[in-house]
């Protein structure tokens, strides 16, 4: 190990060379030892020799131990640290598909999980509010029923691929920028799974898998918002013999109600009030989300005054409590009036006039100049 050439020299690039430069030092480099493509005897230790000096100047933190410490403080057991060597990826041709952009590996010895499945379902403003139980319809890949996902039809055997010989993989020959190269593959024949039955099973047509309608129960807590997603733990597709089914991500959404509507965990109402009730206060029912509960309106309330009823609100989803009911006043102005209440009125007006006094308009509209010019009243 001692007598290891320096890597920046061994890609010949200055040691304060950007990311940039050494990816292109090492593409060019590479190109040129490449093994397959240069026959000098020397080549193929000079392309290990240029790889190693790539793995360690294209990532930072090797890079900055190897600035500090030289080669040992990227050395372990006479190897990099980190770095597994081009054999780890199943010679030259690999190393150079994991380097451009690579291949998908897969082979029998990683059984995989099943796809995480989306769906959603829509709920009324109180079964929100309050919880629900209920199911919904979705259609996923499930284990063949048939065959339990073993491809055989039963009772039939289910023999070594001959294609790759029960490796669940294949190598293929391929040739690229530079030169020929294997790609490993997974098994186009058993599809990766290293075996294959002599009689497929006729239900899944050797697959193992089929796609069904299920209906999943679904217990939605109390709290939920328009718009959240649930996690269905294993309710996704199936996977491979063996491996985890998928998950299923449930978005929740959620009906308008007639009379409320949500902030978080406060429920708000809109109140109308006459404006006896509002000048003179009273005692009114007002609707819940499971009832009614009784509300004082203050005597001189205006329109748009804010009253609260503590704990008539929506369960916290995540703690103890809940939230209030926020009730806003609206006072309403009658549109039409009988002769009896138009009597009642036209005194009110009379009397209302005599407390202001004469120049109560008067008053009124310098304040509300005063108001919105900003100024004095
Ligand atoms: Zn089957
Ligand atoms: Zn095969």
């Amino acid at each position: 190990m001692t007598n290891k050439r320096d890597y920046y020299e061994i890609l010949s690039i200055p040691r304060g060379a950007s990311e940039e430069e050494v990816r292109r030092a090492f593409r060019r480099l590479a190109l040129e030892y490449h093994p397959d493509r240069n026959k000098n005897a020397d080549a193929e230790d000079r392309f290990k020799e240029i790889n190693e000096a790539y793995q360690v100047l294209s990532d930072a933190e090797k890079r900055a131990a190897y600035n500090r410490f030289g080669h040992v403080g990227v050395s372990a057991n006479g190897g990099p640290r980190g770095f597994e060597g081009a054999d780890a990826f199943g010679g030259f041709g690999n190393i150079f598909d994991a380097f451009f952009g690579g291949f998908e590996r897969r082979g029998r010895s990683e059984p995989r999980p099943g796809r995480d499945l989306e769906a959603s379902m829509t709920i009324a403003f109180e079964e929100a509010a309050l919880g629900t139980r209920q199911d919904v319809g979705i259609s996923r890949v499930e284990i063949c029923e048939r065959c339990k996902g073993n491809r055989a039809e039963p009772g039939t055997a289910v023999k070594e691929c001959t294609t790759c010989h029960g490796r669940g993989e294949v190598r293929r020959s391929q040739q690229s920028l530079f030169g020929q190269f294997v790609q490993i593959a997974a098994c186009p024949t058993c599809a990766g799974e290293g075996r294959v039955a002599a009689q497929p099973c006729t239900r899944c047509r050797g697959s193992g898998h089929e796609r069904r309608t299920r209906k999943i129960p679904v217990t939605v807590p109390a709290g939920v918002e328009d718009g959240m997603r649930m996690r269905l733990e294993g309710e996704g597709d199936a996977g491979s013999p063996g491996a985890p089914a998928g998950d299923l991500y449930l978005v929740l959404h959620v009906k308008e109600h007639r009379l409320f509507r949500r902030d978080g965990v406060h429920l708000l109402l809109e109140l109308p009030i006459n404006f006896a009730q509002a000048a003179l206060g009273d005692t009114v029912e007002v609707p819940t989300l499971q009832g009614r509960a009784s509300l004082t309106i203050p005597a001189g309330a205006q329109s748009g005054t804010l009253l609260r009823i503590k704990r008539e609100g929506v369960p916290h989803l995540q703690a103890k409590g809940r939230g209030d009911l926020l009730v806003t006043l609206r006072v309403v102005t009658p549109q039409s009036l009988d002769p009896e209440a138009r009597r009642l009125l036209e005194d009110l007006a009379k009397r209302l006039e005599a407390v202001d006094g004469d120049d109560g308009d008067k008053r009124w509209f310098e304040r509300v100049k005063g108001a919105c010019s900003g100024g004095q009243p």
